[in-house]
Parts: structure tokens; C-alpha cells; sequence
């Protein structure tokens, strides 16, 4: 049988990175196993978050973007489940950085946190605050921040985000990514790069891993959290640097599916995302072409500031080996 090598993670034997953690500690990958009963019930109502480093070659260190509040998103999402965290947000950062220093990684990174509840508790009951327990994977995983060009095709999902009342998508739980699977393989069967979910209301969501973003007449728009969107640290970052660094006024509000035709720039923002240009939304192209020249300079200035290239924004990077402060 032959191996099939997943896209973005190494799932092929002996690409895998030496250690993840798990239960509290570093553990070799080999010795982290569970009983196959454990397959499936849990997922209903595991929670997860997916976090990205970045390596900065001149200083050798690896930046963690925004872990504080990838892990804050993490509780939160395990408040809604109703699970319990046995473990401090200092606790879950000191274990990013020690998978860092673990597996010797010398380049970009990928955190996966999972929290799920254990002990064969079937994920269909109901449950009142239980505690979970977290597992954290990390793989070897190359920004495309620095391929200037890139952008993608996307089209509008005929699947719809469900809705806070019906499962929500403010939470980063399994379950609501069966959604985001149908949206991706309807697109990537028609041949588009990603789908753009609308929601109930028939307005614009975000994409099946990914939030949206419109350019019209040097505005930058964005559907607001109330409308079917997971909260987004990327977003609040791009909202941030559009207004206070690239001087672009920034609007939360309902967006038609018409807009996304019509409008000047249209890009894609979240972490395994990054921020990329949309060359076509059903074939209709923007009208600035893609990359405009707002993401462009977006991208630009987003690779710089997780990259670590500039000082101003260090707040949002936390350093995983310590090397930083020997900066000259
Ligand atoms: N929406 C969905 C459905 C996602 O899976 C992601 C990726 N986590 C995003 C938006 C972007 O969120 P973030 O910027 O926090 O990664």
C-alpha cells in the first residue's frame, strides 16, 4: 500500500516530530496512544486551536503569534463544551515552547491543541462541567507569507454556516469542521481553491478555515461576529494593522454575497490562511486585480510583524527559546 504524504501534516512514518504533550508532559510520539474505543465518541465534543510560529533566521528564534489569545479562544471554547481545563494558560504556553525546544524545530511551526473529555465519557450526553484533557501536536510547517504573488480561487459554498442557535461557530469544536469539510471539498471538486459560506440571514460568513475581508472604495469590510464567524484572532490583527498602520478605514458589517463581485480587493485572513489575496470569487474578478494593492501591503507588513521584523508590534509574539533578548 502506498503512503499517501498529507498536505500539511507529516503523517508518513518517521516525519512525524519526536514528541507532542500530552496529559501534562512531553511524550514520544510512538508512546502516545489510546484505545480504539476512545475513536470517534470524544470528537463530538473536543475542542481544538490551531496556532502558528515563526521563525526568525537572523535572531534563530521562533515567535509564537498571539498565544495568549489563541489560548484564552481555547477556554472559551471548552467553556461551551462545558469541559473544565486541568491545565493554566502558563501551563499550555510553557508546552508550545517546550514542543519547540523538543523537537529541535528550525523553521515555521504549527501547534494543534486538542481538548477532549477522557475516560469514555460518550460524547452525545449531556455534560456539566467535567474536566478535559488537552493533547498538543506540532508540525514543520512553511509560511507562504514570502511568495508575493499568491491567491486563490474561490466560490460561493451552496452549503450555509449553521447558526449560534444550532451549533456555534464561535467555538473552535470538531464538530462545526464537518461543515467546513463539505464547504472545501465542494470547492475543490469544482475546482476553486476554497469555498465562502453564507449564513442563515443570506449574508456573508468567512471561508471554511478563514475569514473575509472586502476592499471597496479604500474601506476595508468585514462580516461582524454575530454573523456566523469563528473570532478570529488573525481578523482582530488584520483590523488593527489596516487602521492604525496602512490608515485604511475598517467596517464591521453584514455583507451581500453581491459585494464579494464588486468589490475593489477581496482577501482571506487566519492562521493556516495567513493573509491571502482572492483572485476570483465565481469567476468575477476584483477589480484592482489580485493581489490589490491593500493586501499587498497588508501581506507585507503581516509577514514583518509575525516574522518579528519589526519592534513595534512585539507584544503580539512571544518568543518560544528566550534567544530574543540577546538582540542587538
Ligand atoms: N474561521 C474558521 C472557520 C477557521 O477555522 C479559522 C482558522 N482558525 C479562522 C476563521 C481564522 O481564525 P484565526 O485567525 O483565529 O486562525
Amino acid at each position: 500500500m502506498t503512503q499517501e504524504k498529507h498536505p500539511k501534516g507529516p503523517l508518513a512514518q518517521g516525519e512525524h516530530p519526536a514528541f507532542l504533550w500530552w496529559k501534562g508532559e512531553l511524550v514520544p510520539w510512538e508512546k502516545a496512544t489510546v484505545h480504539v474505543t476512545m475513536v470517534g465518541w470524544t470528537a463530538i465534543s473536543s475542542v481544538f486551536e490551531g496556532i502558528r510560529g515563526y521563525w526568525n533566521a537572523q535572531e534563530r528564534e521562533l515567535y509564537i503569534f498571539h498565544p495568549a489569545a489563541h489560548l484564552d479562544r481555547f477556554n472559551r471554547s471548552m467553556k461551551l463544551m462545558r469541559m473544565t481545563s486541568p491545565y493554566s494558560k502558563d501551563q499550555l504556553l510553557e508546552a508550545l515552547k517546550q514542543l519547540v525546544k523538543a523537537n529541535s524545530f528550525q523553521g515555521d511551526v504549527y501547534f494543534q491543541p486538542l481538548a477532549y473529555f477522557p475516560g469514555g465519557v460518550p460524547g452525545y450526553v449531556g455534560v456539566l462541567e467535567r474536566p478535559g484533557e488537552v493533547m498538543i501536536v506540532s508540525y514543520a510547517r512553511p509560511s507562504t507569507l514570502e511568495q508575493e504573488e499568491k491567491s486563490s480561487t474561490c466560490c460561493v459554498s451552496t452549503w450555509l454556516r449553521p447558526m449560534d442557535t444550532q451549533m456555534p461557530p464561535r467555538a473552535k469544536m470538531l464538530p462545526i469542521y464537518q461543515n467546513s469539510r463539505m464547504v472545501a471539498t465542494e470547492a475543490q471538486m469544482n475546482g476553486y481553491d476554497y469555498g465562502i459560506i453564507m449564513n442563515t440571514q443570506g449574508k456573508v460568513a468567512e471561508a471554511s478555515h478563514a475569514c473575509v475581508f472586502l476592499v471597496r472604495d479604500g474601506t476595508a469590510i468585514t462580516p461582524p461576529i454575530t454573523a456566523g464567524i469563528l473570532e478570529s484572532i488573525t481578523r482582530t490583527a488584520v483590523m488593527d494593522l489596516l487602521r492604525d498602520e496602512l490608515g485604511i478605514p475598517v467596517v464591521e458589517r453584514e455583507v451581500d454575497r453581491t459585494e464579494l463581485y464588486v468589490a475593489d480587493e477581496v482577501f482571506l485572513c487566519g492562521t493556516a490562511m495567513e493573509v491571502e489575496a482572492v483572485a476570483s470569487v465565481d469567476k468575477y474578478r476584483p477589480g484592482a486585480g489580485a493581489p490589490g494593492p491593500v493586501t499587498r501591503r497588508l501581506r507585507r507588513l503581516f509577514r514583518d510583524v509575525v516574522r518579528g521584523m519589526e519592534t513595534k508590534y512585539a507584544h503580539w509574539r512571544t518568543p518560544a527559546l528566550g534567544r530574543a533578548a540577546t538582540r542587538a
